[in-house]
């Protein structure tokens, strides 16, 4: 009989944590607190639209390969679009100039050197600073490694690092910043193509990962939150639903998949991220206009980018926390006229097309140096309980893809640290 893996946390690093042992053939329990698969990556039907809705924006690159790689697994690879070279169009709200910055497909950076593809009002020299990036000095933030200045800093860095560290750029991690850059800028226009869940991350990440799970025998079990752990000295030895006591046997093992406070309180005295940042997210019921790309940089703004989904404008505002008071109409006017003077679209509608605020106020752990200092790796003092969760030690930002490689991660140590001890029995020999 297969041992039983106990996946607490169903949001992408559990769920790539139990594909990952699904296939390599354990019995895989999913126990998630929530109704809902997905967590901080996940759809619902939203009244005030009147359609489904991500909760957030969600960008992937063509240089995320675990959560391309599970995607494949999933059989949803083709859900993801984008298009089909590596370009981002650029407004800025207060010169109204636009652009495209364009990367060309190789490692060598020939759009450097080329006025055309690289960003307006620079020079090949500026571009030493994203060098200078790649080799941060340890525990340094960005504005102690580059000056955070100038049309390059305004134009790709600031935006670049705000989307994928989600923290105000001086501020954050220039570790975290230049593992994300080696994994995409520095690796060529092939590694950048923005890749987009047109149909909605439950219908691109979720409900295919649920429904590969259960075509492989594992149980997912919703509303089934973990209220404690009972430990022994070596080994976890039984969780506790409330109304349910699991007792482990020998061999069976626990990925605790869940976010760092909910991590904390079920295990004493660990280490985890405990400051967040916030991200918003607008999102307006309305065709987008003809030709509109499917993300749109915007600066000098408070909107940030603009995504186009089919009947649907959204909006994302990375490290919004200074909008988490901003009372929801006056943000939703703010924001609509901005839209309209990115799009085209008439910015004095007699009333707003239907919108939606979106307000995650831990939707990422701070990415600063001090709190990756506190982010713990996937094994534990237990011979049979792991971690995973974007904020642990992935050597990447809070991200799509910091999750899933923390869930592969988890279920490479537990395959290779506790081997199956119940293997199958051989049936006795039945004397002639
Ligand atoms: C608005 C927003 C926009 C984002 N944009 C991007 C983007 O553009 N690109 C990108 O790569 N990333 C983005 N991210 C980050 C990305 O969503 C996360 O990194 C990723 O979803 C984290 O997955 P996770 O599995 O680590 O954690 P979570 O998604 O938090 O999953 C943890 C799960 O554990 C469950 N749980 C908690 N406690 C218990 C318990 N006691 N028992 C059982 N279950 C429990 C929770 O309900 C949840 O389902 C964004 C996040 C947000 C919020």
């Amino acid at each position: 009989m297969a041992r039983t893996v106990h996946i607490i946390g169903a949001g992408l690093a559990g769920l790539s944590a139990a594909a990952e042992l699904a296939a390599r053939g354990d019995h895989v329990v999913v126990h998630e607190a929530t109704a809902f698969a997905g967590g901080r990556c996940r759809s619902y039907h939203d009244a005030a639209v009147g359609m489904a809705i991500d909760n957030g924006n969600h960008l992937l690159l063509s240089g995320n390969r675990a959560a391309l790689e599970f995607l494949r697994v999933i059989g949803s690879a083709h859900r993801l679009i984008g298009p089909p070279a590596a370009e981002f169009p650029f407004v800025d709200l207060e010169t109204r100039a636009r652009w495209t910055l364009r990367f060309n497909e190789g490692r060598l950076p020939l759009w450097i050197f080329d006025a055309k593809r690289r960003v307006p009002g620079t020079r090949v020299s500026d571009y030493l600073a994203l060098a200078r990036l790649l080799w941060p000095r340890s525990g340094k933030t960005v504005s102690e490694t580059i000056a955070c200045k100038g049309p390059l800093y305004a134009r790709l860095i600031e935006p670049f690092l705000l989307a994928a560290l989600n923290i105000d750029p001086p501020d954050g991690s220039a570790k975290l910043a230049a593992a994300v850059i080696r994994e995409t800028i520095a690796a060529g226009g092939r590694a950048c193509r923005p890749l987009i869940a047109r149909d909605g991350l439950a219908a691109t990440l979720i409900d295919p990962a649920l429904d590969h799970l259960r075509e492989r025998g594992a149980l997912i079990k919703f509303e089934h939150q973990l209220r404690a752990m009972r430990f022994g000295t070596q080994c976890v030895e039984a969780l506790d639903f409330g109304s349910e006591i699991v007792a482990l046997a020998d061999g069976d093992a626990v990925i605790l998949a869940v976010p760092p406070y909910a991590a904390a309180s079920l295990v004493q005295g660990l280490s985890v991220p405990n400051e967040f940042r916030a991200i918003v997210n607008a999102h307006f019921r309305i065709d987008p206009p003809a030709g509109q790309p499917p993300i749109l940089g915007v600066l000098n703004a408070t909107t940030q980018w603009i995504f186009a989904f089919p009947g649907r404008l959204s909006v994302t505002v990375s490290a919004g926390d200074r909008l988490l008071d901003t009372p929801r109409e006056q943000l939703a006017q703010t924001i609509w006229a901005e839209v309209a003077a990115a799009t085209g679209l008439p910015a004095a509608l007699p009333v707003l097309p239907p919108w939606q605020i979106v307000r995650e106020r831990r939707a990422t752990f701070a990415a600063t140096p001090a709190q990756d200092q506190k982010r713990p790796g996937a094994q534990t003092a237990w011979r049979n309980l792991f971690l995973a969760g974007d904020w642990t030690n992935t050597g990447l930002p809070a991200t799509i893809e910091g999750a899933i490689r923390s869930g592969n991660r988890a279920a490479e140590l537990l395959a290779a640290n506790t081997p199956l001890t119940t293997a199958p029995k051989i049936p006795p020999m039945i004397p002639p």
